[in-house]
């Protein structure tokens, strides 16, 4: 079995008293690595080692050109690891190749692209005052982040955390959640690799709650804490930082909505909103989960979404040709299997798909399910969606924004201004029309209700990442 330690202080090391764990292939069911079980002991040595790096080192003093340059190096060997950095997220949690080497890797590393040019070509404001002065604007390093990341886009969210940090000036601290511990690893020892100062990027694998994460949110020595994962994990890490006054960044997670209207192209509605819910197996937060289709073209809508559903491939996700993938973790796919045989109970159809073999669970389209349904108000977070008929531009509006997340939705319609007017009026972060998953990294990202606080992204990472700094001086 292939070994994946910490990185602390600039070297790959094991846990104080040797404790390991293992990460299961959810496809072979069988475990494919053995990882350093870091607790509250790492987590101290890779807090003081990213603080004497922050306190002591070359990296917040070095100037944005030189750190944009050793990041984009990074960015560099990312690529040329893709083969690597791949087969490790889709191993660890079982996401279709094609998936994580096609689309993640190079998402990372252009994560790191992007903050490393952000950073050096960003201006600041000058305010020229009445009174003979002029005020300007520094953003200056915070010190040391806490990245705290999930398991359904290993190295992608984790890198969409790290490259600002590190970009603006800060050394980071990152706890991979259990499930996927491999990509975080190969990326600290490609980030040595490229020339980054030791402590600059740690990593201590471990367990959340009474464990490595928590150890993490709670320690006085951290400036700032970056969480993607669950709502009830959000406000237990937000309670942490509060204890701190420490300010804290939570994606959380989602309930996409997605309203097809009579008036769209049917085939792009259909191509999307298959992608939306079925990519990655549903595990995505803005999966278009609760689809709502206008009545006249209801049935031909199904039709087509149906057979596509039940044409995609299922299998073994390091081919090249598997479009769907198993579900992650044995305790993911029994939670996924609750709410698959549970529709009747509450009320709705199996229309398509169902349970598979292993873990692996069919596309799977549910009719008929009230709007107070669990599958229409929970996430599911697997390849699941619920799709309801709809009459009316008020009535799809009220639909959606029933919820109590916020992250994301999407919408489907050739009318310009109901395309507007509808982006409008929904209660969501993110707005796509006739696409999805569409990213401008300098756009704001985050939800509302129970999808988080704050968001992320150029200026908006800038923010959180920076403690800008007003300077007034008198000019004569
Ligand atoms: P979890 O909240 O279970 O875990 C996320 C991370 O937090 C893991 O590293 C976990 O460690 C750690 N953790 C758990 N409890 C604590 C604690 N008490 N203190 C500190 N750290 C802790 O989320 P999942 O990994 O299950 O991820 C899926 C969720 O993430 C979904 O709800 C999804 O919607 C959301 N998500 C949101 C996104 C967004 O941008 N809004 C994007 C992607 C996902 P461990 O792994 O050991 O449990």
């Amino acid at each position: 079995m292939e070994f994946f330690g910490h990185v602390i202080d600039g070297a790959e090391v094991k846990s104080a008293g040797g404790e390991t764990f293992t990460s299961v292939d959810p496809y072979t069911r069988e475990p494919w690595a053995e990882v350093a079980l870091g607790g509250p002991a790492e987590v101290e040595r890779a807090v003081a080692a990213a603080r004497r790096a922050f306190d002591e080192g070359p990296w917040p003093r070095m100037g944005r050109a030189e750190r944009g340059r050793l990041l984009h190096r990074l960015a560099d060997l990312i690529v040329a690891n893709a083969d690597r950095l791949g087969l490790a997220d889709t191993r660890d949690m079982g996401k279709p190749i094609s998936q994580s080497r096609g689309n993640d890797v190079p998402r990372a590393a252009d994560n790191f692209r992007f903050f490393a040019d952000h950073a050096r070509l960003t201006t600041a404001e000058t305010l020229p005052m009445d009174s003979g002065h002029h005020a300007y604007t520094r953003y200056d390093p915070v010190g040391v982040a806490a990245a705290i990341a999930p398991w359904n886009f290993p190295l992608m969210l984790e890198t969409w955390k790290i490259a600002p940090a590190l970009a603006w000036g800060n050394t980071v601290v990152l706890k991979p959640a259990e499930d996927t511990p491999a990509s975080a690893t190969i990326l600290a020892r490609l980030a040595l690799e490229a020339g980054l100062p030791p402590g600059v990027l740690n990593v201590v694998h471990g367990y959340g709650p009474d464990s490595a994460g928590q150890a993490l949110t709670e320690h006085p020595g951290i400036d700032r804490i970056t969480f993607t994962g669950e709502s009830t994990t959000g406000r237990v890490i937000s309670a942490a930082a509060a204890a701190h006054l420490v300010p804290v960044s939570l994606e959380l997670g989602g309930k996409g909505a997605n309203a097809v209207f009579a008036d769209a192209d049917l085939d792009n509605a259909v191509n999307w909103s298959i992608r939306a819910i079925f990519t990655n197996a549903g595990q995505v937060c803005l999966a278009g989960s609760r689809l709502y289709v206008q009545r006249p073209v209801f049935e031909e809508f199904m039709a087509r979404f149906t057979a596509a559903a039940e044409a995609m491939r299922l299998g073994d996700p390091k081919l090249d040709t598997t479009e769907l993938g198993p579900l992650a973790s044995e305790t993911h796919y029994r939670k996924v299997r609750g709410y698959v045989e549970t529709v009747s109970d509450e009320g709705g159809t199996v229309h398509s798909g169902g349970l598979g073999d292993g873990w692996f669970v069919r596309p799977t389209v549910i009719t008929g399910m009230p709007a107070t349904g669990r599958h229409q108000r929970e996430e599911i977070f697997g390849p699941v969606v619920t799709v309801t008929p709809f009459d009316t531009e008020d009535e799809v509006v009220a639909l959606m924004n029933d919820t109590r997340y916020g992250l994301n939705a999407m919408l489907f319609t050739e009318n310009l201004s109901r395309a507007h007017r509808v982006s409008a009026r929904l209660r969501a972060g993110t707005v796509w029309v006739n696409c999805f998953f569409i990213r401008d990294l300098r756009a704001p990202f985050g939800g509302v209700g129970d999808s988080g606080v704050g968001r992320e992204g150029g200026t908006f990472s800038r923010e959180f990442f920076t403690e800008p700094k007003a300077v007034v001086m008198q000019i004569t």
